[in-house]
Formats: C-alpha cells, sequence, structure tokens
C-alpha cells in the first residue's frame, strides 16, 4: 500500500478547506487543474540541470518535492482553485466529504491522481534505466491501483446503497444499520483483498521443480493446503514476502521475483516458513482484536466528552497515538514469535539466520516500524538456543495479550451495541423525518430529545401528501405570517431535513440569525407558490 500517505493527504486536504481553510478568489479557478500538470516534470527536470551544475541540496530538495508534489498540487487546486466548489457547480450539488458518496465525489481525486501519474512518469524517466523502465513504472501503477482498491470498493458499495435511497437515509442515521453496513464492507474487504492484490500486484504462479515442491510439503506439515503461494513480480524492486487473507481458501503467500532470486531452497523454505508461522499462530486475528479493542473503546470514551470537542479529540488522537507505540512493541515481539516457529518447522536455524540476513543485506542493522533489525532478530534466533527460558518468557507474555485483546474487543463490542439499542428509537425517528414518514416518527419513543419532540409534533400537523420541502416552506411562510416564529423556524428545519442542500442555510438564519432577513428571503422564495393552487 505505497500510497496511503499520499491518500491520507488528499483526505486532509479536503477536510481543511471544508474547515473554511481557502484562499478566497471570488470565483473557482478550475483551469489551474491543466496548469498543475506538468508542475512535476518540470520539478524532476530541474532537479536533473540543479544536480548537473553541483547544486547538491537543491538538488536533493526539488527532488523531494517532485516526490510528494502530487498531494501539494492537490491541495492548492483545492485551496486556490476552488476544485471541489467547481465540481460541485458542475455535477448540481455541493460535494461534501462527509455527505454519503455519489459519482461526483468519484471525480473529486482526479487531479491528484493525474499529478500521481505524471510524477511516476517522470521518476521513470528521469532515474530508472531503459532497460527497467516498463518494469518499474507498472510496479508503482499496479501501487496505486491497490492504494485505492479498498477505497475504490467502499464507493462501490456505497453507490449501490444510494439506489434505495430509503436504505441509505436509515444507514446515515441510525447506528446500528452503519454497523451492519461497516461489517458488510469489511467482510467484502477481507474476501476481496486476496483477489484484489493478485489483481492489482502482478503476481504469477511459481516455476515447478523441487522448490515448489519443498514449499507444498512445508504447507501440508503445517495443514495449510489451501493456501497459495504465488510469485509477486515488482520488476526486482523488493526483496520480501507477505501473507495477505483471513480465510483458508483466500489466503495468499506472496514471494517477490528478487526473494526468489536472491534465496537458495533452504532460504526460500524458511522465508515461507515465517509466514505460515504469523498464521498457525493467529497474529492477524490477535492485531485486529488489538486495533478494534482500542478504537471502539477510545470512540466510547471520546463520545463521553462529546459536547466538548477539543477534549474528545485530544482523546482520540492521544489514545491512537499510544495504540502506535504499545503497537510497534508488540509487533516485533510477534515477528521474533514467528522466526522462532519457522525455525521450529525447517528444523534448523541455519537456514533461517541466512534468509534473514538476505532480506537485510546492507541495512542490517536497521530497525523498521514493525521489526526489528535483522542483526538484533539474528542475536535473538542465537540468544533462544543458549537459553530456553528466553522463548518461554516471550511466548508468556504474548498469550497473556492475546487474551487481554480478546476480552479487551468484547467488552468493546457489548459496550458498543448496548449503546446502539439504546439510541435506536431516536435515531430511527431523525431518519423518517428526513424521509417523509411523519405517522412513523410519530410511533417512536423519544422524550429525551425536546427538540426531536418538538418537530415530531409540529410533524403531526402535515397531512400525508405534504411530505416535499416546498410544501413545509409554505407552512413556514404561513407560520411566518402569523407571527408564530417558533412554528416558523420548526417547518424551516422540518424542510431542511427533506432538502438539506436548498433550506439548511435559511432554516440556520431563521433560528439564530437575522430574522428579519431570513424572512425576507422565506418569502421570495415562495411568492410564486400558492398552496391551494397547487392542490
Ligand atoms: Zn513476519
Amino acid at each position: 500500500m505505497g500510497y496511503l500517505p499520499q491518500l491520507l493527504a488528499v483526505l486532509v486536504a479536503h477536510g481543511v478547506v471544508e474547515a473554511g481553510v481557502r484562499w478566497n478568489t471570488g470565483s473557482t479557478q478550475a483551469w489551474l487543474a491543466l496548469a498543475f500538470l506538468p508542475v512535476p516534470w518540470l520539478l524532476g527536470y530541474g532537479c536533473q540541470v540543479v544536480y548537473t551544475r553541483g547544486h547538491f541540496r537543491l538538488g536533493g530538495a526539488l527532488h523531494t518535492t517532485m516526490r510528494h508534489s502530487a498531494p501539494l498540487l492537490h491541495g492548492l487546486l483545492l485551496a486556490c482553485g476552488g476544485w471541489d466548489l467547481w465540481l460541485g457547480e458542475v455535477v448540481g450539488h455541493p460535494l461534501s466529504l462527509y455527505d454519503w458518496p455519489s459519482a461526483g465525489h468519484a471525480l473529486l481525486a482526479l487531479p491528484w491522481l493525474a499529478y500521481e501519474l505524471v510524477t511516476i512518469e517522470t521518476r521513470t524517466r528521469l532515474y530508472i534505466g531503459r532497460r527497467e523502465q516498463r518494469a518499474w513504472r507498472a510496479h508503482q501503477v499496479r501501487n496505486l491501483a491497490a492504494t485505492l482498491a479498498p477505497l475504490g470498493l467502499y464507493f462501490g458499495l456505497a453507490l449501490l446503497v444510494g439506489l434505495v435511497p430509503d436504505l441509505q437515509v436509515r444507514i446515515e442515521e441510525i447506528g446500528l444499520y452503519e454497523a451492519v453496513f461497516l461489517v458488510v464492507y469489511v467482510a467484502l474487504l477481507a474476501w476481496c483483498l486476496p483477489h484484489l492484490i493478485a489483481m492489482a500486484w502482478d503476481t504469477r504462479e511459481l516455476a515447478q521443480g523441487e522448490r515448489t515442491q519443498r514449499i507444498h510439503a512445508l504447507l501440508q506439515r503445517c495443514q495449510l493446503t489451501g493456501t497459495r503461494v504465488r510469485e509477486w513480480r515488482t520488476g526486482w524492486q523488493l526483496t520480501n514476502a507477505a501473507v495477505v487473507g483471513l480465510t483458508q481458501r483466500s489466503r495468499l503467500v506472496l514471494l517477490s521475483d528478487a526473494l526468489l532470486a536472491q534465496m537458495d531452497d533452504d532460504e526460500v523454505e524458511a522465508v515461507v516458513a515465517h509466514e505460515l508461522a504469523h498464521v498457525r499462530l493467529r497474529h492477524v486475528p490477535f492485531f485486529l482484536a488489538y486495533a478494534l479493542g482500542c478504537v471502539l473503546m477510545l470512540d466510547l470514551w471520546a463520545r463521553h466528552y462529546q459536547e466538548q470537542v477539543w477534549l474528545a479529540g485530544g482523546i482520540m488522537v492521544g489514545g491512537l497515538a499510544l495504540w502506535f507505540v504499545s503497537f510497534t512493541w508488540l509487533s516485533r515481539r510477534v515477528e521474533l514469535q514467528a522466526d522462532l516457529h519457522a525455525m521450529d518447522l525447517v528444523g534448523q536455524r541455519a537456514s533461517m539466520i541466512r534468509a534473514l540476513e538476505k532480506v537485510g543485506g546492507r541495512l542490517r542493522d536497521v530497525a523498521g516500524w514493525r521489526h526489528f533489525s535483522v542483526r538484533d532478530r539474528v542475536a535473538y534466533l542465537e540468544l533462544c538456543g543458549r537459553d530456553p527460558y528466553v522463548r518461554q518468557r516471550l511466548e508468556r507474555t504474548l498469550r497473556a495479550l492475546a487474551i487481554a485483546a480478546s476480552v479487551l474487543f468484547l467488552v468493546a463490542l457489548v459496550l458498543h451495541a448496548t449503546r446502539l439499542v439504546r439510541v435506536a428509537p431516536t435515531q430511527h425517528a431523525w431518519a423518517d423525518l428526513r424521509l417523509g414518514a411523519w405517522s412513523s416518527a410519530q410511533t417512536r419513543t423519544v422524550q429525551e430529545e425536546p427538540e426531536l419532540s418538538a418537530l415530531i409534533r409540529r410533524a403531526s400537523e402535515l397531512a400525508p401528501d405534504e411530505m416535499d420541502a416546498q410544501s413545509l416552506a409554505l407552512r413556514a411562510r404561513g407560520a411566518a405570517e402569523r407571527g408564530d416564529d417558533e412554528a416558523a423556524s420548526e417547518w424551516l428545519t422540518l424542510a431542511a431535513l427533506r432538502a438539506p442542500y436548498e433550506w439548511t442555510q435559511l432554516a440556520a438564519t431563521y433560528s439564530q440569525g437575522d430574522r428579519a432577513q431570513a424572512r425576507t428571503e422565506l418569502y421570495e422564495r415562495t411568492q410564486y407558490d400558492n398552496p391551494f393552487l397547487r392542490k
């Protein structure tokens, strides 16, 4: 998922401009989208010119800017060109990140994707030798596609749900429905992920031979015969192995081309054994339980301080930072455990250590986020050979933590479910009002929310065919003419629930802002509409 940071930066940029941080030029400048297109190439070219003249610091800075230019340019286009506003005008309604995804939303990211492709092309032409260009470019484009795939799947599912507006509104308003939607999405994602990866990354069957036979024998020893092992063609860019997929049938072990080329049969067997050890020791469910348990608990805690936005945000951000640190600690030890079990599976320490050294290469002393450095991993394997107690201690600690993570997850799940069931009637009532189902809203129990109760009471005056926002606006006008501002404000709020783009602004002004001005606008917008003529 090599383009995840870029994707996150783009999402943050959208969040920032929606919060109102943008250069106000009075009108949108969508042409900037095209004007920015050659910028990554110009930066790359400039970098080369500066390098050849010996200005290495400047060249380095230009290179870094070029590599990260796509999200930067997209952010600039949003902030200075109002790309999202312009696109909203074109499709006929505002495109907010917080709204249900529509086809228009998919176009929002188009400039970023175009800039990313120009950046890939620039890097290919300027820095990659002629013979490797095709493989390198294809590897990068596939990587980009793989990063976008989960979002694309979410989009597809959301667009499908959008075809049934009633269901869409219920999922948006009712936590229980939303939870079911999310579970369906995650299940679909888990099911699709190995297929998506096999498709988005260039993978192929392993060549037949002794090596493949040994891998199959190893799978048999582990009772994981459903698992497929494939070669992952990265254009010799990566020395890596990975396991994806949660179920026996969807599971896939990937061995990169560079790894297969560098290692002998013993070492490849040790690498596969390491990946299978992750499966047998259920590391992925363990990580999922820990991550979901933490996020759900933090969410519950933050909700407690809903009114104090900064405190709630602080709890989430601080909690996630702590989770990140603890996950680094945990993940590194889990990797040690997988190394030890892989050693048991292949029956020797030497090939495991040789394989580790080859993966480490020149970076053997450098630790990654989730791994200790190769030097430390090798030292640990040797230590465990000398002192079995060290291994016992690690296994005991990890077992206790796995149990703790499962308990945390289950408790969080029960607490959330209880909360969702408790608030469901209120949320159903809001959904009813948005859908114009006035009589259904009256059957809900919502005593603890005075605003909602008032709206439901008001809606009970309506005839079943008075469902559209315009009828509600006419009611508001009638109330305003009688001088009943409370009623007028409630009718406008109901109109805003039915047609948010048209009436939200006016409803807010009427209840909290300049009421005289709001009244004038209400009269103007309803003056040609006579309820008696319409009936
Ligand atoms: Zn591992």
